[in-house]
């Protein structure tokens, strides 16, 4: 190419570079995807800046009231990959193969996530969240911490801040703002305000409080290591993820109003009672639980739906802040992160023209979000009730058999989702189509005791693969 370009092409080609490095790009939002698309900037060689509300999480404990650790799955590492960061990450995290269920007994029972080799990974929220922005500030994008942002001007490009600390306010004007700001961003708040924006909020009945399990005195760890562990009950749940200090996280879900739910646990009394009752193995674990309990906030659940999530080719959301999702897929961050990789693969095609990238990059990731958003929620039943029901196994049973023989027509709508790189809303159509097809499977009389038998496992087959 360079061969053809004449003395004024290669000038053109010149100040284009000296352009594109000088073009002034600021994120609003140091969280974890914000974080990792300043990372992606920097490598295009961009000039990024990244104003962030809170203090510096490496110098300050912000932790409390968030999810103090969290699920990575293939995705996210592949996002991580495309920017030389997944090595890096999984010397950070352990593997979870699969499901420990506990019952009410005590019994527990491990069921896998896929395939052997295949697992998430629990990593610390913290820890990822300090490495990606070492990162992006070893590539030179500046982290401006304490700025909340308070308002903007779309038209301009133009996003006011507060310092936290001290109440000054800065107004920065910038080429391109992305907004990563979390679930309630105040960029798409600006952009809500703008015609024909639509918007949609909604909150689960269910909300969910922190709680903690220490290690062991040893140091080591009270219940599998390589587990994400599950109480569920029904309407409710208990989980916990391990972390590599021997600790894990445990989380409860469960309804804000109703017989068992938070507003019948106000006393000290009323949580012993509800724990010795509901989740008896685990009690002798949680020395703090008193302690969290009433220590640690109750949140709420939000799924939060919008489009567009461009304006002009001046600001677009991403990550939480054009779709939040219940956490039940363990997808949240991970959709984030997938937002930056396919928006970074857009860009090496539509860099020069930024109303196209984000024109295109909203309109290939939106049925995405929205899929993911109804998986999530759909999870919530398979974790909470489904997992512990006899036709949920046999169905899991009869799948894995399935995709043994078939590994190319039928794979569980789980590994779709968690362990493929197919499109969210692909998985979500797939899914509703085996639905389908099990769901009839498991109408047949006496399944459960001859689905092995191999002429009902041919009529099994023809059914599902057509
Ligand atoms: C209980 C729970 C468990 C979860 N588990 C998982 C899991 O296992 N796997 C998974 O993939 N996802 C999980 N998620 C989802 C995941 O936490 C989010 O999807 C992810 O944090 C989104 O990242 P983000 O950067 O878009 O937003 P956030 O992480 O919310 O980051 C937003 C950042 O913007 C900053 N900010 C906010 N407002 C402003 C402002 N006005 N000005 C400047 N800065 C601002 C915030 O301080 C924050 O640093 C879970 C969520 C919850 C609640």
């Amino acid at each position: 190419m360079t061969e053809v370009i004449n003395n004024r092409g290669r000038y053109w080609l010149n100040c284009h570079a000296i352009r594109k490095n000088m073009e002034n790009n600021i994120i609003i939002g140091a969280g974890l995807v914000g974080s990792l698309h300043a990372v992606y900037l920097a490598k295009r060689g961009i000039k990024v800046e990244v104003y962030e509300r809170r203090p510096d999480m490496r110098k300050t404990d912000i932790s409390a009231g968030r999810s103090i650790n969290l699920a990575i799955s293939h995705r996210g590492l592949k996002a991580l990959d495309r920017v030389g960061l997944k090595e890096k990450v999984l010397k950070m995290v352990i593997p979870m193969p699969g499901r420990m269920i506990h019952d009410m007994e005590g019994n527990t029972n491990f069921q896998p996530y896929g395939k052997e080799g295949q697992h998430i990974n629990s990593v610390s929220r913290g820890g990822l969240n300090a490495m990606l922005m070492d990162e992006a500030e070893k590539l030179g994008v500046k982290i401006h911490f304490n700025q909340r942002c308070v308002t903007m001007n779309l038209e301009v490009g133009e996003a006011t801040f507060k310092n936290e600390s001290t109440g000054s306010i800065t107004k920065v004007v910038a080429d391109r703002l992305y907004g990563t700001d979390g679930a309630f961003s105040e960029v798409r708040h600006s952009m809500m305000l703008t015609e024909r924006f639509d918007y949609s909020q909604s909150y689960l009945k269910h909300g969910y409080k922190e709680l903690s399990i220490p290690a062991a005195e040893n140091g080591g760890f009270r219940l599998e290591k390589n587990a994400l562990h599950i109480w569920p009950r029904g309407g409710y749940m208990l989980i916990a993820l391990p972390n590599l200090d021997g600790s894990f996280t445990v989380t409860l879900f469960l309804s804000f109003e109703g017989k068992y739910a938070f507003e019948n646990l106000e006393t000290e009394k009323q949580v012993l009672d509800f724990f010795n009752e509901i989740f008896p193995d685990v009690v002798p674990h949680m020395p703090t639980l008193i302690d969290d309990f009433f220590g640690n906030p109750t949140s709420s659940l939000v799924t939060v739906k919008c489009f567009p999530w461009r304006f002009k080719d001046k600001v677009i959301i991403f990550g939480d802040a054009s779709h939040a999702i219940v956490p039940f897929y363990g997808q949240g961050m991970v959709s984030g992160f997938e937002d930056c990789y396919v928006f970074d693969q857009l860009a090496d095609k539509f860099w020069d023209d930024k109303e196209s990238l984000f024109e295109e990059f909203q309109n290939s990731r939106k049925p995405d979000a929205d899929a993911i958003a109804d998986l999530a929620l759909r999870n919530f039943i398979e974790m909470r009730d489904s997992v512990a029901n006899p036709k949920f196994l046999l169905r899991k049973q009869i799948e894995k058999a399935i995709n043994a023989k078939h590994p190319d027509k039928w794979v569980p709508l789980y590994s779709m989702v968690t362990f493929s790189e197919m499109r969210y809303s692909e998985a979500l159509t797939r899914g509703k189509q085996q639905d389908k097809i099990m769901e009839e499977i498991l109408s047949w009389d006496a399944i459960e005791d001859n689905w092995e038998n191999p002429a009902v496992f041919s009529k099994i087959e023809k059914v599902a693969l057509g």
